[in-house]
């Protein structure tokens, strides 16, 4: 395969980097690491800001795909680091195997979506970082460090920014597999949902509710992922919204011919939890995205905040989706120390509007302690993250001890969350 340093998925970024390369062993990462003064990882370039960019190289994980080790009993499956979501997926599928949860995109990398706190939806589901049992990183002198859930600095190293080394091997947690049935509602007003937000998410295992706020008064599209097993019955009417009679895609009027299968046909959890399909791999995204994530208690005053600037939000805005995360202990995970409520937002690809625009945007928002995704656009600045991030002195520390001479610190990271 050979590699380009070329741009992210979204094509809004070109990586500065002077050159990349894509190792397929720890010893390769190594050698790579000793003749190297500035070195990001790289995923699968899923990221819409220049988080993962070098000024120097590029280290692609895209071979350090090691194949899946299924421990049984511990429940944990170790694997690179490199390897997607859904490649993993179906590897466990095969042995009867699961994860708790997905994000709406199988096609990311494991290490990626971990370093940056990428999560799907559930009340009582976390993000894909808090699945992590234990980590093997290569750090900037060379040295293979493996930290395991207890450890002192693990809390700090899951969701780390690629700011402490190239993660090359991750264990997950993993549950005997299980299947998933999905149903699409439509047409509900904003009041219900507000004023049964608790119930509605919780109304099924991973609860999604879209919507383009061109009508402020109704709430497009609510996605219940059930667990047949163990959840109840969708009800016949969803404090008023009710079921779509076909396939849905969570944008209005575009066929859900790539959407994971709905209408409460029960099926495989890979097959369900993602809203889109594995076997579809969308190429480069005419879309931009951001995600804020505030405290649950403030999701419904949060809500209303964002409803209040409806009419500048919609012309940006191909659709927004409100999802719910369970709480971790993840230093700089958006669900630091709270079950949270992420509000995220697909916009058409008009960086310069979407950028002027989000600063609006984030100040409606602060008043309930939002939280940036890693991943996706956003504006705020160190002062506006160290308010958020109750433990970012302590993940600056962590840094400088692996990686004192600031190797993987690119101009991203200085700016927002390392400074000199
Ligand atoms: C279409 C689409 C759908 C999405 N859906 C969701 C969603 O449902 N939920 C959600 O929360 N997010 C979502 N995202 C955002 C996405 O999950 C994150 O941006 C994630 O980081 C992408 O993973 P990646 O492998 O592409 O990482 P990259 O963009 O390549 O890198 C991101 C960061 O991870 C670091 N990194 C990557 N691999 C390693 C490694 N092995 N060791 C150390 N550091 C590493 C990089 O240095 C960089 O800092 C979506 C993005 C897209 C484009």
């Amino acid at each position: 395969m050979t590699l380009t340093v070329g741009t992210n998925w979204s094509a809004n970024h070109a990586y500065r980097a002077a050159r990349i390369e894509a190792p397929s062993s720890v010893e390769e990462v190594q050698q790579l690491l000793a003749g190297s003064t500035a070195v990001r990882a790289l995923g699968t370039r899923h990221s819409f800001n220049p988080i993962a960019d070098s000024s120097d190289l590029l280290l692609s994980t895209a071979n350090l795909t090691f194949a899946p080790h299924i421990q049984e009993y511990e429940r944990l499956v170790t694997v690179g680091a490199g390897m997607r979501y859904g490649d993993l997926a179906s590897e466990l599928q095969k042995h009867g195997w699961a994860l708790s949860n997905l994000a709406s995109l199988p096609h990311i990398s494991i290490g990626g979506a971990i370093a940056t706190g990428t999560h799907g939806s559930g009340n009582g589901v976390r993000s894909l970082a808090a699945s992590v049992a234990a980590l093997e990183i290569v750090t900037a002198s060379g040295e293979v460090l493996q930290l395991r859930r207890g450890d002192a600095d693990f809390d700090g190293a899951v969701v780390s920014l690629g700011a402490l080394g190239i993660v090359t091997r991750v264990a997950l947690d993993i549950e005997p597999t299980y299947e998933v049935a999905q149903t699409v509602f439509e047409g509900l007003r904003f009041d219900e949902a507000v004023a049964n937000f608790d119930a509605i998410t919780g109304a099924a295992y991973s609860v999604s509710l879209f919507t383009t706020w061109r009508n402020p008064d109704v709430i497009d599209q609510v996605w219940l992922k059930r667990r047949p097993k163990t959840d109840a019955a969708p009800p016949a009417d969803l404090f008023g919204a009710v079921p779509a009679p076909a396939d849905r895609h969570p944008l209005p009027g575009i066929s859900a011919v790539n959407c994971t299968a709905q209408m409460g046909v029960a099926g495989a959890w890979l097959d369900r939890l993602p809203h889109f399909r594995l076997d579809f791999t969308p190429s480069n995204g005419e879309e931009l995205q951001s995600e804020f994530l505030v405290p649950r208690r403030h999701a419904v005053a949060a809500l209303a905040a964002v409803r209040e600037l409806a009419s500048k939000i919609s012309p940006l805005l191909q659709v927004c989706e409100v999802r719910t995360i369970a709480e971790d202990s993840l230093w700089l995970s958006s669900a630091f120390q709270t079950d949270a409520v992420g509000l995220h937002f697909t916009w058409f690809k008009r960086q310069a509007e979407v950028e002027a625009f989000l600063p609006e945007l984030e100040s409606a928002l602060a008043p309930f302690d939002a939280r940036p995704h890693w991943g996706k656009v956003f504006t705020a600045d160190r002062a506006a993250l160290e308010r958020v991030y109750p433990r970012l002195d302590d993940f600056r520390a962590l840094a400088a001890k692996l990686d004192p001479n600031r190797v993987f610190v690119n101009e991203f990271l200085a700016e927002k969350v390392l400074p000199a």
